[in-house]
This record gives C-alpha cells, structure tokens and sequence, in this order.
C-alpha cells in the first residue's frame, strides 16, 4: 500500500499539538494577553455548539433548533451583566477587535474623529490609524487623534488631553468617540477626571476593558460603567478565563445600535460553543475572580519590585511599578526588547517584546523596542504566588543581565515548573493545565 500523503500532513497536525502541550508544560508563560482555561470551558467549546448556527438574538433565530442554544445565551447574558453589573450584555463578538467594531459601527460614522492611545502609550492596533493598518482607521474609516501621555506617570495627561480637545473643536474637528484602555496597560486611565468634559461635547466613551477584564470583575482595578465610560469592551481572555472572544456592555440606550452593529454587521455565526465557554467563565469569575485578581496584582507588584531590585529599570517606578497584571521593563541597558524576547524563548520564558514611551522617536520599531511586557495572569491561574516571581526575576537576570546560556537554564526552569500543571480559580480542575485531550 502507498503511504499516504495526507494521512502523514493529518498526523503531523497532532504531534505537533502535542509537542505545543508539552512545551507549555515546561515553560513560564508572560505574555500578558494569554491566559490558561479551566477544564470546564474547554469541555464546552468541544461541544456541538461549535457545528451549529444561531444568528440573531435568542428567540428571534433565523434558525431552528436552537433550543438549548438560546438558554445558554440568555444565561451568558444574565452572567455578564451580574460581573459588571452592566443593563445590557451582547455577548456574541467572536474577539475583543469585533466588539470595538461593534462600537464603532454603533455610534460613529466613517470620517469621524477618535480619540485614542498611541501604541508606545499602550493603545491597541484596533485603535489605530489607516496608514498603520488600525482596525479603526482602516475598517471603519475613522480618524485618530492620540491622548498626550505622561511617560513617568504612565497614563493619559488630563490638562493636556482637555486642551488637546478644545484646539480640535475650534479647528472643526471635534472627537465622536473617545477610547480608554489599553495592551500596555500598567495604572487605570483618567475615566473619571475626563468623563464630564467629554460628555460636554457630547463624546462617546468607550472603556476597551480587552487586558484588565478580568481585575475589573475581581473588583480590583478602576470599575469604568461607574466612572463615566458609556459603554465597555473587552477580549474574555486575557485576565478573564476565556476561551478566546469578545463582550460589550452598555446601558439600555446602547441595545439598540449595538445588536445592530453586531448583527446582521458584524456577525454571521457568533461561535456558539465560545459563547458557551464564555458563560463558564463569566460564572468562574463570579466565585473566584476576587481571590484571582487580588494575587495577580500582589504578582505582578512582585515581580516588579524584583526585576527592579536585580537592577533592571521597570516603568511606572515612581508609582509601584504597577496596579494591573503587566510589568513593562526598559532593555537598552542591555539589548533590545526583540533580542531579550528570543534569548527568553530558549531558555521556555514567554515574553513579548513592546514598543515603550520614546521608542518611535528615538527611531526603534516594532521588531527591536526598547522593552518588553510581563504579564502574571497565566502564572497565578496555576497557582504561583510572591515566591515565585522572585525566582522567576532571577531567571530573567541570568539571561539577560548576566548573559548566562539561556540552554543552560533550561532543565532549571523546567524543574521549577513541575509542580504548577493545574488550573486554580475555578470549579473543577481534574485535567492537567496543559494536558493533551485525545479523542480519536
Ligand atoms: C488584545 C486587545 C484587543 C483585541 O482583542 P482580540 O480578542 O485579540 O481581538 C483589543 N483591545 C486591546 C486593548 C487589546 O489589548
């Protein structure tokens, strides 16, 4: 018999599965967007929701049988507005770039002006301009204008942005929408200081809630529905507990726009078997979301008190280093942010490299920033404490301070790792974390 050659493409696809299970085994992963689900929401996104289609809004399908289909939603829906005690949830955007969409769509025109972070200053790419390829400028046509930012407070100026705003208006240009929230995300932004300003002029705030979800429903973060933002959005992955989506919440003015938006606009199939492991997760972070958002930020001040004791010069000093899941880190005493990423790698340290206040002016680019970001959600999901992100900091000197072989380290960092391979903050946990599910 002919060996065939798709059968060998088919198990390639699963050994190099596994091999991806097993390295996260051994690694220490940081990248602050990334978070390690519970078995339970990896039970729900295997199940036939996955195959089916319900488009519209429960009871009001364009489909039949979609019975259960609707019961989860409605109960996705309840959850979600209970954890941010929000009047209105659409919980079927398929990642936190569709629920900005969905913003955008909702309450501005192609043509209007946005307000938003630059990404040195901590914006997203959804954020960004056309000629950057930003999802707002480029899908929705809009044009940004970026908050001035205070690199040693490292947050948004409010005299500046206010003066910013008024300059604009006089020259015809006044912002529609203004988006808080960031992927360098270290110390809340000013929602509460701009809100009435904003709202002066008749401003849509949005809050992307995309990194600190998750701190925002443990209580421990700023809680932005209440500090002015008009609507919120946010990827359920990140500091939540997955599985990868979106969410907006609003209050009832915004249903209307935003179901809209969402669909027939934005959506065909919402992924149902997501939305369905968005209900588990919503309901894990109702139980457990204080405890988990309470040890990450003890984490990440940890880990940055530590880095900086080593040495090495963490951002926000003068404010603690951080009040969120993220460290951010200066490399150029040393390298830069794209080679200290790769140097990590080999020794199953996962970092990504970031662009950081000063960098774009200075000449540096997206492959080699001044820095790179550290994100504790993942680690305190297994478990971890102030412990071990000392020894996680010692770590990330030998390699980057002191130049040892990353290869050296390696069977240390793995040792370290051993006993961290379950999933905490939720309801059951009898799988391994990072443990390879066979159904064939
Ligand atoms: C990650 C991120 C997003 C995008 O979320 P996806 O779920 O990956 O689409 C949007 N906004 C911010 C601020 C982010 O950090």
């Amino acid at each position: 018999m002919v060996k065939s050659k798709n059968k060998e493409s088919y198990n390639k696809i699963f050994s190099k599965l596994k091999d991806h299970h097993k390295w996260f085994e051994n690694s220490i992963p940081l990248i602050a967007s990334e978070n390690v689900p519970s078995p339970a929401v990896r039970e729900a996104i295997i199940s036939d929701f996955g195959n089916r289609y319900a488009e519209g809004w429960p009871g009001e399908r364009v489909y039949a049988g979609c019975i259960y289909i609707d019961e989860v939603e409605t109960e996705c829906m309840k959850l979600a507005k209970k954890l941010y005690k929000a009047k209105f949830a659409d919980v079927r955007p398929v990642s936190g770039v569709v629920a900005n969409l969905a913003i955008y769509s909702a309450f501005s025109d192609p043509g209007d002006i946005m307000l938003a972070p630059s990404i040195p200053a901590g914006g997203h790419i959804s954020h960004g301009k056309k000629e950057h390829s930003g999802t707002a400028g480029l899908v929705h046509g809009l044009e940004i204008e970026f908050y001035p930012f205070d690199a040693e407070e490292m947050t948004i100026d409010v005299d500046k942005s206010k003066a910013k705003i008024k300059e604009l208006e006089k020259s015809g240009r006044l912002p529609k929408l203004a988006m808080f929230g960031g992927s360098l995300f270290l110390f809340p932004h000013p929602v509460k200081e701009l809100a009435d300003f904003l709202k002066s002029y008749d401003i849509h705030i949005n809050y992307d809630a995309a990194h600190v979800a998750g701190l925002i429903a443990g209580g421990k973060f700023q809680d932005p529905l209440r500090e002015g933002a008009d609507t919120m959005t946010m990827s359920t992955h990140k500091t939540l507990f997955g599985p990868q989506g979106g969410l907006v919440l609003g209050s009832k003015d915004h249903e209307e726009p935003i179901k809209k938006a969402m669909f027939p606009g934005l959506t065909s199939s919402h992924h149902i078997h997501h939305m369905a492991g968005k209900a588990i997760a919503f309901a894990e972070a109702l139980e457990f979301g204080k405890d988990y958002a309470n040890q990450i930020l003890k984490n990440a001040k940890a880990l940055g008190e530590e880095l900086n004791n080593l040495g090495f010069r963490v951002l926000g000093e003068s404010r603690g280093f951080t009040k969120s899941h993220q460290i951010a880190v200066n490399v150029l005493d040393y390298s830069d942010g794209g080679k200290v990423e790769a140097e990590l790698e080999k020794a199953n340290i996962i970092v990504n490299r970031q662009l950081i206040p000063g960098d774009i002016k200075a000449g540096r680019n997206y492959f080699h920033p001044g820095g790179i970001r550290l994100g504790v959600s993942e680690l305190t999901r297994l478990g971890m404490k102030k412990g071990e992100m000392k020894q996680i900091a010692n770590f990330i000197k030998e390699i980057v301070i002191e130049k040892k072989d990353p290869k050296k380290l390696l069977s240390k960092v793995k040792a370290f790792r051993k006993n961290y391979q379950k999933v905490h903050y939720c309801f059951d946990n009898k799988l391994g974390a990072y443990e390879y599910v066979k159904l064939r």
